[in-house]
């Protein structure tokens, strides 16, 4: 069944790697390991919903937002209200990555707050547990259209359902949690092989 509405956490996987959000959400896989335990245990904290005042500003958690446009819906772990501005902020276990796709996703969240709201929303912050820091992420309009761009993409691979392959991107798949499960080196060597099998099957 094609889905109507995308979860925002999974334009985090597609802006990380199409065959990791092929795995997510296409086939609703996922390696529980240490770290991804221990996200999940730090975010029950933030899970709890509920509005307080803390110093000037208002902070609502587990805020349930969605884009009729954009066709997403999901949570934002907290939303803050400062001076009249719209704030969203989510938390995040590690430190701060040389991998973007945590930006994408705050994005996303700020894209379906402003059109529930019909307010412009400037900025956003990520806070991760290991830095026990927030680090601040501005909407450019490239980051806004980098967004709407995972969006549709997020839809098309959903509607097509297939697998995608792996990227070319060693590093990025180091540092995956699904690496075991996904198996980059032996897919790629495989699908390199394909051809010449092919051509050697045919003469
Ligand atoms: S290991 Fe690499 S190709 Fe596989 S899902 Fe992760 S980033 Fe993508």
């Amino acid at each position: 069944m094609i889905p109507d509405y995308i979860p925002l956490a999974m334009i985090n996987a597609l802006a990380y790697c199409p065959r990791r959000f092929g795995y997510e959400f296409i086939q609703a896989e996922m390696l529980l390991n240490e770290h991804v335990v221990e996200g999940l245990l730090r975010h029950q904290g933030v899970d709890l919903g509920g509005t307080e005042w803390v110093r000037e500003a208002v902070q609502q958690r587990l805020v349930y937002v969605w884009s009729e446009r954009l066709g997403l819906a999901g949570f934002c772990d907290m939303v803050e209200e400062r001076d009249g501005a719209l704030y969203p902020v989510e938390y995040k276990k590690g430190r701060p990555g040389k991998w973007k796709s945590d930006h994408a996703q705050l994005c996303a969240q700020a894209l379906c707050l402003e059109e529930r709201t019909g307010r412009t929303i400037e900025q956003g912050a990520i806070f991760y547990f290991a830095a026990r820091r927030r680090e601040e992420v501005l909407f450019t309009p490239q980051l806004r259209a980098e967004v709407e761009q995972l969006a549709a993409e997020a839809h098309r691979l959903a509607a097509a359902g297939l697998l995608p392959p792996p990227i070319e991107n060693r590093a990025k798949c180091r540092d995956c949690s699904l690496h075991a499960l996904c198996m980059p080196d032996e897919v790629r060597t495989l699908r390199n092989a394909e051809p010449q099998r092919r051509s050697d099957a045919e003469h």
